[in-house]
């Protein structure tokens, strides 16, 4: 009896322990706090938009070139992109590093009032300087173990620019440079402790231009053909298909080109147009139903129309099998831990916004369908390609949203490395997980041929599309 009692015992205390268990990777990174967190602040001082982001993607390169990785620049034809290796053989897992910043949202770090350190310039609102540094941080310390474990397998970290154009990693996709990757780790900031899976829209940018017939304004409009006038007419037609689409679709637009002077009849006008949705079918749909209505107005306008296609991202496929290494990896580190000074400030920020007072996430959420947010990402392309799972840290108050100042402010401040740290616990030893059981990476393998059909990737991009910042 009495031994059976033990045996029932046991096997509790093991796994509590094992709860508690801190991995070589969450030691190291401990020891080497300071180093990532000078690394995420001197991204934040130097914030680089798309396709600019020449000393941010370098200062990330820099780190793993020090730690034995092999670096290779321009993927995907861009320059600020690059792939850092470390390790021989299967599996091959990889991380993203996103290091792009955003226009006119620079701010001070650590101020809950409105701020710019450089009047409308670009600042690190989407908190990719934390997300970039994180990914690195995390391909460090699993190669770390995998040396010190000799581990099978390779390492790679994914320098992606251009995410919040979104289309960086749609170019190195198509030029295949997932193509020796079993799968992928993905984060980003947020104000939960997630793993993200399903819930970001599926879109599609085009510029819509109109070529007409210029002609004087008053002595002689007959000779002329408007391009104003169908541009006008043609998204008069986009405002009436709103009635006419999915309550889970948007529409958005601005006009670049509306012509130069009111006496001259515009003869160019150009026009940026997104449709987004919950899946990369219905926004193809929706596409098909604009390209139409271009035609239609060039048609009415006795205009010519031409619709290019800047950019396209599906929706997020999911892969349960990565999302539940993840999820485990989440709730063993635990949310970040925050201070009083930390909490006081994310309330003074929610103050200032005018939104509940509620602090910082303390807690990681459980693994449901449809985490996380629905901005769209071009993780979309990299989740059709390779097997991804993409998790999610609080690097921000509770309520607050990504593409704001507040997001800048927490981005060079504790309450934002805190996050960060977590973030490349987490990926760090889901990583050395994955290298160390081929079994989850089949697994990881199955769950994405069943999400595909076993259908291979077609990149949206035409074989001769180039990236090219926006004018
Ligand atoms: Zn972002």
């Amino acid at each position: 009896m009495h031994g059976r009692a033990l045996a029932l015992v046991v096997p509790l205390v093991v796994s509590s322990l094992a709860v508690a268990e801190e991995r070589p990777t969450d030691a190291y990174l401990d020891q080497t706090r300071d180093r990532w967190t000078t690394v995420a602040r001197k991204i934040w001082e130097t914030p680089e938009i798309a396709m600019q982001e020449k000393k941010s993607a370098q200062a990330l390169a820099e780190v793993l070139q020090k730690e034995g990785f092999k670096v290779t620049w321009g993927v995907g034809g861009e320059p600020t992109a690059f792939v850092a290796t470390a390790g021989t053989g299967a599996p091959t897992i990889a991380f993203l590093a996103e290091y792009d910043a955003l226009p006119s949202l620079s701010q001070k770090a650590g101020t809950a009032t409105r701020s710019a350190v450089v009047e409308n310039g670009p600042g690190h609102g989407c908190g990719h300087n934390l997300l970039g540094t994180a990914a690195t941080a995390a391909a460090v310390a699993a190669n770390r173990e995998r040396q010190s474990r000799k581990l099978a397998g390779t390492i790679q970290l994914f320098g992606t620019p251009a995410e919040e154009v979104l289309f960086g990693k749609t170019f190195m996709v198509r030029d295949g440079a997932f193509k020796s990757t079993d799968a992928v780790l993905a984060w980003h900031p947020d104000d939960q402790n997630r793993v993200a899976n399903r819930a970001r829209l599926a879109a599609a940018a085009s510029e819509v231009e109109f070529f007409g017939r210029s002609a004087h304004a008053a002595a002689a409009p007959w000779a002329g053909r408007s391009a104003l006038d169908a541009l006008m007419l043609f998204d008069h037609a986009m405002a009436l298909m709103r009635e006419h689409v999915k309550p889970t679709a948007r529409i958005h637009r601005v006009i670049q080109e509306g012509g130069v002077v009111a006496n001259v009849i515009p003869d160019h006008t150009r026009a940026e147009y997104w449709v987004r949705d919950a899946t990369d079918q219905s926004v193809q749909e929706l596409l098909a139903r604009m390209r139409k209505a271009a035609d239609g107005a060039a048609m009415a306008t006795e205009t010519r129309a031409q619709v290019k296609l800047l950019f396209s991202v599906r929706d997020v496929v999911d892969n349960p099998a990565l999302d539940a290494v993840v999820q485990k990896e989440l709730e063993r580190v635990g949310p970040p831990v925050y201070d009083a000074q930390d909490l006081a400030f994310a309330r003074a920020l929610q103050k200032e916004l005018g939104a509940e007072p509620a602090g910082m996430a303390q807690k990681v959420s459980p693994y449901t369908a449809k985490n996380g947010n629905t901005a769209s990402s071009d993780i979309g392309e990299v989740s059709a390609a390779v097997p991804l799972s993409e998790l999610a840290v609080a690097t921000r108050p509770l309520g607050t949203v990504a593409h704001h100042w507040v997001q800048t402010s927490c981005a060079a401040h504790p309450i934002g490395f805190k996050g960060m740290l977590v973030a490349a616990k987490v990926l760090a030893a889901s990583g050395v997980d994955l290298l160390s059981d081929p079994a989850v990476v089949a697994a990881a393998k199955a769950d994405f041929l069943k999400a595909t059909d076993g259908k291979p990737y077609q990149s949206p991009l035409a074989a001769d599309a180039k990236p090219q910042a926006s004018r």
